[in-house]
């Protein structure tokens, strides 16, 4: 089962093309380019597909999925064990060739194939319990309940984990039967192709894996009408997850949808100052800023706020940011020239309304694409920063006086996906642990997410979870059975 394939570093060319039903599509037609947000230079180019390629990699999803969904879970387990011992093997080529599409530091990404590999193994082990349920109903009869995989599932991810974000998907979907057309970003799709290469090594059948890239639009118009798919996953922006939630209720799909967060993170005057300097950090610059579960908006309060400040400036003020292949970094580019000028509209916006730089708030020499590290003081509810993801390595800081005004705070956003707080008070714990509007909260810490916790939001951050052992049942159908029992002789 284990490939005995060149690594990716000396494959590279095989593993960046699209796969439908275990091929490179044919022909040659027009193409996109890929490049490194680190240098601007141009990595690769990708034959760029449309709605006929969606069509055929959909049909060949329904054909795989007659002998898939057969298989016994404890071979479909094995086949996913297979696969996260290949992205294990090859660790260190697909961390290097996510930094250079993507741009984040080689560590991090380093972590982010772990963490992809993780969900591959996490799913591989629920595949084996998915149990069904007898409810005694009546007395005439017994109702069985199992569980049977939806069918042909459509996929679309982002840039900004363009490893994990497909494994949380396809790994809990291959483990309950399904099969998976995905197509991930336009800017991210090397990830992808590699890690669908290796799924076919590690014995994942022709058709039950298919990757596409190309016309967004044209794409996903067929994973979301084609009746044939018959469950919709989506991570992304909140914009697009609605409008392709709309294009699924013409044939009324299942749908998960993974969007768009606003986190407030809110540090407490009782808080362990180091701990929350640390978890403010942690969840507000990884990847550059760039995660759906970033803080998007610090709250101090008045006793803390000025201690705060200045120990979180002094620490970002010391990043190292650069190439995240050449030298150790802590900060990347971002990820293109638009997402460089929404930072710096949103800084420039927030200083014209009143707010101060502690540190940075600059563009970067790194590259074209860098912004400094930057601590702003004076935020308010008023500013771009505070009703919009940033999307960038822009920590703004606002001062509250009380728990109630800071809960209000952090719930007035149509956003409801991550929250963090930092207090010692465990009456505090309970109050924001049920009173906070998201689908997960981090106390004293700032990393929420693992394949063990169900991840996803409320409001308009999204519908469904994924992973932990929920995640496995946005793939799964119910159907219940009603058996008739024979008339029990003494028994009306
Ligand atoms: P995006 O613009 O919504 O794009 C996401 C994906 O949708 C890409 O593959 C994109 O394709 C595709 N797409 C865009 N327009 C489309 C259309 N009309 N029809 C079909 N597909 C379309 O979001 P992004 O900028 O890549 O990602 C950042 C967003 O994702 C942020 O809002 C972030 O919070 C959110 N996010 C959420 C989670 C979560 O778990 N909740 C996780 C990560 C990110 P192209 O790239 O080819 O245009």
């Amino acid at each position: 089962m284990a490939s005995t394939r060149p690594s990716l570093a000396e494959d590279v060319v095989l593993r960046t093309t699209p796969i439908i039903d275990g091929l490179p599509p044919a022909g040659k037609g027009c193409v996109f380019t890929v490049t490194n947000p680190a240098t601007t230079q141009t990595i690769a180019t990708i034959p760029l597909l449309g709605a006929e390629a969606a069509e055929r990699a959909v049909a060949s999803n329904a054909a795989a999925l007659q002998e898939w969904r057969k298989r016994a879970a404890a071979e479909r387990a094995d086949i996913l064990l297979a696969w996260h011992g290949l992205i294990l093997q090859n660790r260190e080529d697909l961390a290097r060739l996510l930094t250079s599409e993507q741009g984040k530091p080689l560590n991090e990404a380093r972590g982010e194939i772990d963490y992809a590999a993780s969900f591959v193994r996490w799913f591989a082990e629920e595949a084996r319990r998915v149990y069904g349920e007898i409810i005694p109903a009546a007395r005439e009869r017994r109702v069985m309940v199992i569980k049977q995989p939806v069918g042909v599932v459509g996929a679309i991810t982002p840039w900004n984990f363009p490893a994990a974000m497909i494994t949380r998907k396809v790994a809990p979907a291959l483990a309950a039967g399904c099969t998976v057309t995905l197509k991930p970003a336009e800017l991210t799709p090397l990830s992808a192709f590699a890690l669908a290469h290796l799924a076919l090594d590690a014995g994942v059948p022709p058709g039950v894996f298919n990757v596409i890239a190309g016309d967004a639009p044209a794409i996903g118009s067929v994973l979301t009408s084609d009746p044939t798919v018959a469950k919709f996953t989506f991570t992304g922006s909140t914009a697009v997850g609605k409008l392709l939630t709309a294009q699924c209720a013409t044939t009324l799909k299942r749908v998960s949808m993974e969007l768009g967060g606003n986190a407030p993170l809110i540090v407490f005057d009782d808080a362990d100052i180091d701990t929350a300097v640390e978890g403010a950090i942690a969840s507000k610059f990884r990847n550059t800023g760039q995660t759906c579960v970033c803080a998007n908006r610090i709250l101090v309060q008045s006793g803390i706020h000025d201690r705060f400040a200045e120990a979180l400036a002094a620490r970002v003020a010391a990043f190292r940011v650069g190439n995240g292949l050449e030298g150790e970094t802590d900060q990347g580019p971002l990820i293109t020239a638009a997402a460089l000028q929404k930072v710096r509209d949103h800084v420039g916006d927030a200083v014209g309304r009143g707010a101060r730089i502690v540190t940075g708030g600059e563009r970067h020499e790194a590259g074209e694409l860098f912004h400094q590290p930057t601590v702003l003081i004076g935020a308010n509810p008023d500013m771009r920063l505070a009703q919009e993801e940033t999307f960038g390595p822009v920590a703004p800081l606002f001062r509250f006086a009380n728990e109630g005004e800071a809960l209000a705070l952090a719930n007035s956003t149509r956003s409801g996906l991550a929250a963090y707080a930092f207090t010692r008070d465990m009456d505090r714990f309970w109050r924001l642990a049920e009173g906070l509007e998201v689908g997960m909260v981090g106390f004293n810490n700032g990393i929420i997410s693992s394949e063990t916790v169900p991840f996803g939001g409320v409001k308009e951050s999204g519908l469904g979870r994924e992973g932990s052992r929920h995640g496995i049942d946005e793939f799964l159908e119910l159907k219940a059975i009603s058996l008739g029992l024979p008339p029990q002789p003494g028994i009306e």
